[in-house]
């Protein structure tokens, strides 16, 4: 995990708000659904249902000129 260079605070109800860079990023929209994982160095939020356009792996995934890639294949694409 990288950090994503932002700082949330959480307000009382529990609470965070997820900063417009990184919703753009990530394609999140309003009434998009999120899932929550957890390890020991803390939470990771990934899209639900988010895979990969070429080979629907749903792990590692990062944003291609708009749309879900997984590390292997934009490796792949950026090796060519
Ligand atoms: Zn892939």
């Amino acid at each position: 995990m990288k950090p994503a260079g932002f700082l949330c605070k959480i307000d009382k109800l529990g609470r965070i708000v997820i900063p417009k860079p990184i919703r753009k990023t990530y394609n999140l929209n309003e009434d998009d659904t999120v899932e929550l994982f957890t390890d020991n160095d803390g939470i990771i939020i990934k899209r639900y249902g988010m895979k990969c356009t070429f080979c629907e792996n749903s792990d590692d995934l990062t944003n291609f000129k708009g749309k879900p890639i997984c590390s292997s294949c934009l490796k792949a694409l950026s090796s060519k």
